[in-house]
């Protein structure tokens, strides 16, 4: 049986408006959003169009998000993959997979491919070199540079690459006409917090008190993914309690019960 390590969808669900925060890194791809809706404007005068831009950034800040947004604001496929996926993959298997993986989106172009924890793919090679398996991870990447390098200049497929090692990386991957450019993800401020937390709250019945900026206070060093699962948490909190609406408190102890659980997993890793 063949396993399917990539959805494509035409996601035309997810927009900017899902995106809080991250301004700078919004701009940056808003390009890309005009690329894909217009390539032959972009190519008219010779010019070619970028073929990959690499998110860079902490877990959880809205990485996968922000490119599955950027396909959804232009209303193209997404196709998407994560390094991972190839970890302990037969030989040829990684390679062949993404080798497929670019002819699909060829043939559905405009399209964006994401390729997340490129990390675990794309390591300096020729480092750890002591399991079959590494040799494996070096023709997968061995093939997604051949593919990036084959793309003719109207192929109009962009590759969107995320991770938070972009020290390990292997230099090959961010040569020109590669992901040549690099965007920039970051924990949220204390404002972007509270702009996380407005889209959260929006499924959200809360008590009319609610004070997000509070909120925001009580949450320093918390990404976009950590205050989505604090909204939700409250919610199930109020709701275990039969309330009507989730108030400031279920609000706090859902931020107590993430904590803790922050610092567990920085338990087990140190
Ligand atoms: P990882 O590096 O762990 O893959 P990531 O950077 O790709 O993480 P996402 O998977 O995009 O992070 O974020 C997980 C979830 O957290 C999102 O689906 C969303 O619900 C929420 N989230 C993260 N960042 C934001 C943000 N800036 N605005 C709104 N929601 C966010």
């Amino acid at each position: 049986s063949k396993a399917k390590l990539f959805d494509e969808k035409t996601d035309t669900r997810t927009s900017f408006k899902d995106v809080a925060g991250l301004e700078g890194a919004k701009e940056e791809v808003e390009e890309i959003v005009e690329f894909l809706r217009n390539p032959d404007k972009y190519t008219s005068l010779g010019g070619k169009i970028p073929k990959g831009a690499l998110l860079v950034g902490p877990p959880g800040t809205g990485k996968t998000l922000l490119a599955k947004a950027v396909a959804g604001e232009a209303k193209v496929p997404f196709f998407s993959l994560s390094g991972s996926d190839f970890v302990e993959m037969f030989v040829g298997v990684g390679a062949s997979r993404v080798r497929d993986l670019f002819k699909q989106a060829k043939e559905k172009s405009p399209a964006i491919i994401f390729i997340d924890e490129i990390d675990a793919i794309g390591r300096a090679r020729g480092k750890n070199n002591f399991t079959g398996s590494n040799d494996e991870r070096e023709n997968t990447l061995n093939q997604l540079l051949t593919e990036m390098d084959g793309f003719g200049t109207n192929t109009n497929v962009i590759v969107l690459a995320a991770t938070n090692r972009a020290d390990v990386l292997d230099k090959a991957l961010m040569r020109a006409g590669r992901f040549d450019r690099q965007i920039y993800v970051d924990l949220p401020d204390i404002r972007e917090r509270k702009e996380i937390f407005e889209v959260h709250l929006r499924p959200i019945k809360t008590a009319e008190t609610l004070d997000i900026d509070f909120l925001a206070k009580q949450t320093p060093g918390f990404s976009g993914a950590d205050i989505a699962n604090v909204c939700n948490e409250a919610a199930l909190i109020a709701a275990r309690k039969e309330k009507k609406a989730v108030t400031k408190q279920d609000f706090l102890d859902a931020v107590d019960r993430i904590v803790g659980g922050l610092e567990k997993k920085n338990k087990i890793i140190t």
